[in-house]
């Protein structure tokens, strides 16, 4: 049996921004919905705003506020979603199918009250069971929710992922389709590597990485959760012909034992890095919680992390924040970190992105690491951080050079399609 073809499967779809881009998309939408409906499926949709709407929103929000109220852009940023769900129900019910659309609150997806980046706690969906049962599409406005006084949250940017995968996990869905603009994962963002490849099936753990480290296609929260939960996570394409569609990419709990692993698996990439030193801090314990904490208190999340090594009793101290905060931790460090621990200076560079290769087949091949620098190195691009874990090297490198670097990688790393 193919995909969904399980007779009244519970099936969440999730519609991304692309898909809903038009008056006619979303007729396409609509039309896709129907067919796996009327395969006898039970079908749960969440969509996204319409493609630039989100950002048309923020922009909008900072032109009155240059840094506007969390809780108020909340509100605010949450209506592209609510217009998308009421769209694709008239669609869907022009087709002659019973739809009804339900914004996050509605079918209380419940969260934290961390505004712009909440995270999902609970969902109670009994509205949707009711509308399943009666044979009714139901569509829930992704990336949004609501905490428990009621304010009006949202998950962060492409959080409508996580918005799909924690439905499918709440309602015990058989399958959840991530409906997108590319038909798959691919080895790296086929945007800028014409010759990426897409991958059939990648592991959970890689996914994971890769999400984490910039490869936009899955939202990380989303891909934690259906890793936790179980989710039946598939990255699908919404632009394809009916009778042409491929089957996507599965994203799968078990490692492929019968199949030979390749060393990397993708290279992922981000652009929204930004670095901060404190400089000529004293070299004493204490001294990397006093800086972390003060950031952490601000919710600012820290990836990277450099101390070096001591000298004259000082120490220089390194990490990279999205580059969206670094102002805010900049400040933080000059106004609170600088004069309390008695640093010399701070120092920071907004230009700079972090590249890194990933792949489960790495724990049992040494010399990746070596690999890569190499590879770098004779590119003429410079390393100023380094990290690893056991399936990922991540190095931080000027902006300038990202696209050279992905590239140089994709292609070392043996990732290009092979044409004929
Ligand atoms: P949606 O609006 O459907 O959520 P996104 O723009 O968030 O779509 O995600 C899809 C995009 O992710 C693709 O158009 C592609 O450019 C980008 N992307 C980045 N890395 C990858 C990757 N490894 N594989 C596939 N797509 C990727
Ligand atoms: N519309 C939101 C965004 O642009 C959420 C999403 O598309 O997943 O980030
Ligand atoms: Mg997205």
């Amino acid at each position: 049996m193919g995909l969904g073809e399980k007779i009244m499967a519970l099936i969440v779809q999730k519609y991304g921004g692309t898909s809903m881009g038009s008056a006619e998309r979303i007729r396409n939408v609509a039309k896709r919905v129907a067919r796996w409906k009327s395969k006898g499926n039970q079908v749960v949709v969440v969509v996204s705003a319409m493609s630039g709407e989100t950002n048309r929103l923020i922009a909008l929000a900072k032109e009155v506020s240059p840094q506007p109220d969390p809780r108020e852009l909340d509100v605010m940023i949450s209506t592209g979603e609510q217009v998308s769900i009421a769209l694709l129900a008239m669609a869907l019910r022009d087709l002659g199918i019973k739809a009804r659309s339900y914004t996050g609150g509605q079918v209380k997806i419940l969260t934290d009250s961390v505004f712009t980046k909440a995270r999902i706690l609970d969902i109670e969906g009994n509205n949707i069971k009711r509308d399943l049962d009666n044979d009714t599409v139901v569509i829930v406005a992704g990336f949004q929710g609501v905490d428990a006084d009621g304010n009006i949250t949202t998950l962060g940017r492409g959080g409508s992922d996580t918005s799909g995968v924690a439905l499918a996990a709440a309602l015990q869905a058989d399958e959840c389709h991530i409906y997108t603009d590319v038909d798959g994962v691919y080895t790296t963002d086929p945007r800028v590597v014409p010759e990426a490849r897409k991958l059939d099936r990648i592991t959970f753990e890689e996914m994971l990485e890769m999400a984490s480290l910039g490869s936009k296609v899955l939202q990380i929260r989303s891909v934690e959760f259906a890793g936790k939960y179980k989710v039946k996570l598939r990255v699908l394409s919404s632009f394809e012909e009916e009778g042409q569609e491929t089957s996507g990419t599965l994203i799968t709990l078990e490692e492929d034992s019968d199949m030979e692993h390749p060393i990397i698996s993708g290279i992922a990439f981000n652009r929204d890095e930004a670095k901060l030193t404190v400089l000529g801090v004293p070299d004493r314990p204490g001294i990397a919680y006093q800086i972390l904490g003060a950031i952490a208190d601000a919710n600012i999340d820290v990836d990277m992390i450099i101390q070096n090594v001591g000298h004259d009793g000082t120490t220089d101290f390194s990490f990279t924040v999205n580059r969206g905060e670094y102002m805010r931790a900049r400040k933080i460090l000059e106004e609170q970190i600088k004069p309390h621990v008695g640093a010399r200076a701070i120092d920071g560079d907004n230009k700079i992105c972090k590249v890194s290769a990933v792949g489960v087949g790495m724990r049992s091949h040494p010399g990746v690491a070596s690999k890569m620098f190499r590879v770098l190195a004779e590119e003429g691009i410079n390393i100023q951080m380094i990290s690893t874990s056991e399936i990922k090297i991540s190095v931080v490198v000027d902006e300038k050079y990202i696209e050279l670097a992905v590239r140089t990688l994709h292609s070392a790393f043996g990732l290009d399609q092979i044409t004929a």
